[in-house]
């Protein structure tokens, strides 16, 4: 058996022909940068979403910076988030020299708690950046209300989310990543919806924002060869926006593929007294970008007792970000987030894609009752 965190080549092997022709179109067209492929892309994926724009750019990390630019923050302006997430979430906010601040998170479902985010605002904070982490959205009512009552952006970062559900009380849903002022999302190749290389896109429902974000993407442009702004050279390539056309009419799929394997790991697993396995929210779906566990001893051993049958794992993430070294200008010390630092020693992500096997399934789970046997 050969299990993989990600199986990306098999899950290509299914819509090869699609793909393949999509890809040689566009070699035909030889309109590489730009052009109609992307503006396609663009335009279903907006209409998946059921958004107003989406501006497509260089990858995630970008879309973030693009966002924070489009929403000419000052110097030193406080921006709201969570040190429990993928680095580029803090790193845009210090390359933008905005002042990050951090709150602990959910022990449940990982995400930025919103009674913590009202208590550290103040007159400088301008914006919050909630992560919708694992593929399951932060507590957005609570914290659109937040935002609403204190006058701040809402950026979504929802490159782990794309296709999840939010669901509001009164019974509505929406999109993860379709509910703020601005949201980011990555196509790197693990991501929900992967292209064959980097990628990235914004959303909004502002034609103003979806206007500055277009221009700063591609260098501040107006019109050829007049800046308005100063911009980045970030664009989504028509070879990658190709790709992700294709693999866009299967996303639905692909995050159901995902739900069964966690339905599947749910039922081996809820079981054992020693681990627990991802709460659920009852305001969002989850898309099971990771299926994380909280095993709260003997983590290290046990991902060492699976690699040695093979079975591979990974700890998302391994040291909050206010421990890292580049972010000790903050002044954060350890014991500040002890939810985000207790996370780190407890997390164990399993192999989580769309062509698991119920045959590898049931061996990883096999494997982890052994451990604990
Ligand atoms: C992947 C990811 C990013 C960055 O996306 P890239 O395309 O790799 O730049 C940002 N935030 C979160 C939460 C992510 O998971």
């Amino acid at each position: 058996m050969n299990i993989q965190m990600v199986d990306l080549y098999n899950q290509y092997l299914k819509i090869k022909e699609e793909i393949d022709l999509e890809i040689q179109k566009v070699i035909q067209t030889s309109v590489f940068v730009k052009g109609g492929k992307v503006l396609e892309f663009e335009d279903n994926l907006k209409q998946y979403l059921e958004v107003n724009h989406v501006v497509s750019c260089g990858n995630g990390t970008d879309a973030l910076q693009i966002a924070l630019m489009a929403l000419e923050l000052n110097e030193g302006d406080e921006v709201i988030t969570t040190p429990f997430t993928f680095v580029s979430t803090l790193e845009v906010l210090a390359l933008m020299k905005l002042k990050p601040v951090l709150v602990d998170v959910d022990p449940h479902t990982f995400n930025i708690r919103p009674e913590l985010v009202s208590r550290h605002i103040d007159f400088k904070t301008k914006a919050i950046v909630p992560v919708h982490l694992f593929g399951q959205c932060a507590d957005m009512e609570s914290l659109l209300e937040i935002a609403r009552e204190n006058n701040l952006y809402m950026i979504e970062d929802a490159c782990q989310a794309l296709g999840t559900e939010y669901i509001f009380k009164n019974g509505m849903t929406a999109k993860a990543g379709t509910m703020g002022d601005i949201a980011c999302n990555s196509f790197f190749p693990t991501k929900n919806l992967g292209a064959f290389g980097d990628g990235g896109a914004l959303y909004t429902n502002s034609e103003k924002l979806a206007q500055i974000m277009r221009s700063i993407a591609n260098h501040g442009m107006s019109k050829r060869y007049y800046y308005q702004q100063i911009g980045l050279n970030s664009r989504l390539d028509a070879i990658q926006a190709a790709i992700l056309d294709v693999k866009l009419k299967y996303l639905d799929q692909y995050v159901q593929a995902r739900q069964l394997a966690a339905e599947f790991y749910d039922r081996e697993l809820s079981g054992i007294a020693e681990i627990s396995i991802p709460a659920r929210a009852e305001y969002s779906s989850h898309t099971f970008h990771q299926y994380t566990l909280k095993v709260p001893e003997k983590r290290d051993e046990l991902q060492r007792f699976l690699q040695a049958k093979g079975i591979p794992s990974m700890v998302y993430y391994p040291m909050p970000l206010h421990l890292q070294e580049a972010y000790q200008y903050l002044g954060y010390h350890k014991g500040d987030f002890p939810v985000a630092e207790e996370l780190s020693e407890q997390v164990l992500s399993l192999p989580m894609h769309t062509e698991l096997t119920d045959g590898e399934l049931s061996f990883i789970s096999s494997a982890i009752r052994e451990f604990f046997n």
